[in-house]
C-alpha cells in the first residue's frame, strides 16, 4: 500500500523524527501551523480514528503518553497546547494514515468548528 506516512516511517521519504519507540513515531509537521507543530502516529496503519477499535486502542493511550512527555521537552507544557486529530473530509484530513497533531508556542485560536 502507497501511504506517505509509512514510508516517514519506514524512512523511505526523509522527516525531522522528534520520537520514536516499537509502536510510535514522531516528527515535526513540514508546513508548522504554530512554533511548535509536531505529528504523533502509530506505526501500525490505520486510516484515521474510525479504523481505531478495542484490539488496536492501546496505542491511542500511548500516542497521548508521548504528546504529554514531548510537550514537556519541548517546552510547552506549562504554556498549554493542542493535541487534535482531523478525520474524514469535513475535517480536514489530507493524510489517511492516523495522526495527531501537537500543536503549541503560541496562544492557538479557539475556533474549533
Ligand atoms: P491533516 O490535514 O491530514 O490533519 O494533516 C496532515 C499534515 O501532514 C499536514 O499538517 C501537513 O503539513 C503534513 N504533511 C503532509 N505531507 C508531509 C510530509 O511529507 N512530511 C511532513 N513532515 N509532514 C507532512
Ligand atoms: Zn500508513
Amino acid at each position: 500500500m502507497d501511504c506517505l506516512f509509512c514510508s516517514i516511517v519506514k524512512g523511505d521519504i526523509p522527516s525531522t523524527k522528534v520520537y520514536e519507540d516499537e509502536t510510535v513515531f514522531a516528527f515535526k509537521d513540514i508546513n508548522p501551523m504554530a512554533p511548535v507543530h509536531v505529528l504523533i502516529i502509530p506505526k501500525q496503519h490505520l486510516s484515521s480514528v474510525n479504523d481505531v477499535t478495542a484490539e488496536n486502542s492501546a496505542v491511542i493511550a500511548h500516542i497521548y503518553e508521548v504528546a504529554a512527555k514531548l510537550a514537556k521537552e519541548l517546552g510547552i507544557d506549562e504554556s498549554g497546547y493542542r493535541v487534535v486529530s482531523n478525520c474524514g473530509a469535513d475535517a480536514g484530513q489530507t493524510v489517511f494514515h492516523l495522526h495527531f497533531h501537537l500543536l503549541g508556542g503560541k496562544k492557538l485560536r479557539v475556533d474549533m468548528c
